[in-house]
């Protein structure tokens, strides 16, 4: 079978890895780099090469089973990386921290001291080790009820300083969202991803940064076209035809990989009801600013961690701020910064790169849409199908994108049986 994926970030990474496998597989791509890559940056640290991963991403082994299994397969190496982290206010004073202490694949978290120095912070340390323990068996209690995640902290009695000072700003910065859609993602989802009772497994990213992934999962395809990108996908009899700007292409299968905002306008004319769903997706724009300006830090270097996060000055929304040295090895001399949604821009001299995303925000009516149209996508007869972190119902990180690959592959297979 000739088979088209469209996009190469994870998902269609994953899709042309699984389906390549059995069938001669095109990977397509608008950006002049494969998508996961597209972002990263060059830098020169103490006279060595580094290649900055834009934005630089991490995962936990006990969320990403399928991450983990397609990586092992596609020989990419993973590592430990220390996202210890600090909480700090607008004016750079720390009221929340830990660093850690890594021991194989745990982590012994050692909380700073200002976390039991005051009764805000307090409170915030008592609830989160609550929140790590006790939130899956509370969101079990609720027996189906679905909440959002603000709804569920005050069903069951968290501080208010968890929620505003602790849970919202790292998840609002962590999903590159406001603080609002931070709090109105579903409880399940958050829990899900933050709460697997006090295991502190500690987080990994690839050995040698994504430019290993792209490469690796790229060879699935049989071909890679950058700098490409189809303008609308046509269903004929038997087989799928791709429309670009200097002409056409036929498939016997597509698979759509690019963010639901944007394949709207590729689809079919016959996949109405799928456009109607995916226009219902919410996206936030979000940026993420490489540069050296050490004024987005804590005050106190003590309390410099690998992950800082600030809130605004009013304290209504939140930005990260990844110090680079900590978590990649080959960074050396000089501070190098990335931060998640700025708030304010650095300084021009320290300004290395800006990149602009827009991140899929779910909350608890993407239940029935997602729902909706994976059931669309499971119909027989079909010869396009859509993937994405996007289309599954909880947070859109790296296994959404993976598992929805798996869901495509097991459709294409079985349109072929038929
Ligand atoms: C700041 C930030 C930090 C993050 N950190 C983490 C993290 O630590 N861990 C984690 O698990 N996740 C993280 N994520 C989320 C993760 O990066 C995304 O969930 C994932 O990359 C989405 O993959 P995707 O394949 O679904 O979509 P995308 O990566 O958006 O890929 C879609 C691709 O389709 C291409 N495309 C679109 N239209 C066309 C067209 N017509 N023709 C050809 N190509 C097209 C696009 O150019 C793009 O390359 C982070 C995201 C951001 C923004």
């Amino acid at each position: 079978m000739k088979i088209a994926v469209i996009g190469s970030g994870i998902a269609g990474l994953s899709a042309s890895w699984y389906l390549g496998k059995e069938h001669e597989v095109t990977l397509l791509e608008k950006h002049p780099l494969v998508g996961m890559d597209a972002h990263g940056t060059d830098l020169s640290s103490n006279g060595n090469f580094v290649r900055v991963d834009v934005p630089f991403r991490a995962f936990k082994r006990n969320y990403y089973p399928c991450l983990l299994e397609l990586y092992e397969e596609a020989g990419i190496e993973v590592r430990p990386v220390d996202y210890s982290f600090s909480l700090n206010y607008g004016d750079g004073t720390t009221y929340f921290g830990f660093s850690t202490l890594g021991i194989g694949n745990n982590f012994v978290p050692i909380p700073y001291l200002v976390c039991f120095s005051n009764k805000t912070s307090r409170r915030i340390f008592s609830d989160a080790i609550r929140f790590y323990e006790e939130s899956e068996r509370e969101l079990h209690s609720l027996d189906g009820e679905q909440l959002t995640i603000s709804q569920f902290l005050s069903r069951f009695g968290y501080s208010i300083e968890f929620e505003d000072l602790y849970l919202i700003p790292m998840f609002s910065t962590i999903n590159t969202c406001t603080s609002e859609s931070a709090k109105n993602y579903p409880a399940e989802a958050v829990i899900g991803y933050h709460s697997q009772g006090l295991k502190f497994l500690r987080f990994l990213t690839p050995l040698k940064g994504t430019r290993d992934v792209t490469e690796k999962l790229s060879k699935g395809a049989s071909s890679v076209r950058l700098s490409t990108d189809p303008k609308k996908i046509v269903l004929e009899k038997d087989k799928v035809k791709l429309l670009f700007d200097n002409g056409e292409e036929y498939f016997d299968r597509v698979v759509v990989a690019a963010p639901a905002n944007q394949a709207i306008s590729i689809l079919p004319n016959e996949y109405t009801r799928e456009k109607e769903l995916l226009s219902k997706l919410k996206y936030e724009a979000s940026e993420v600013v490489t540069h050296s300006d050490d004024s987005f830090m804590p005050k106190n270097k003590k309390h410099w961690a690998p992950m800082c996060f600030s809130l605004s000055q009013d304290g209504s929304s939140a930005t990260a701020t990844i110090l680079l040295n900590k978590v990649l090895p080959s960074m050396k001399g000089k501070d190098v910064f990335q931060t998640w949604n700025p708030l304010v821009q650095p300084k021009e001299e320290n300004f290395i790169s800006r990149s602009k995303f827009e991140r899929p925000v779910i909350d608890l009516a993407s239940q029935k849409t997602l729902a909706e149209l994976k059931n669309l996508q499971e119909l027989p007869d079909r010869k396009v199908w859509l993937c994405g972190s996007y289309a599954r119902y909880g947070i859109p990180l790296l296994e959404a994108g993976v598992s929805t690959s798996l869901d495509v592959k097991r459709w294409v297979e079985q349109s072929i049986k038929r």
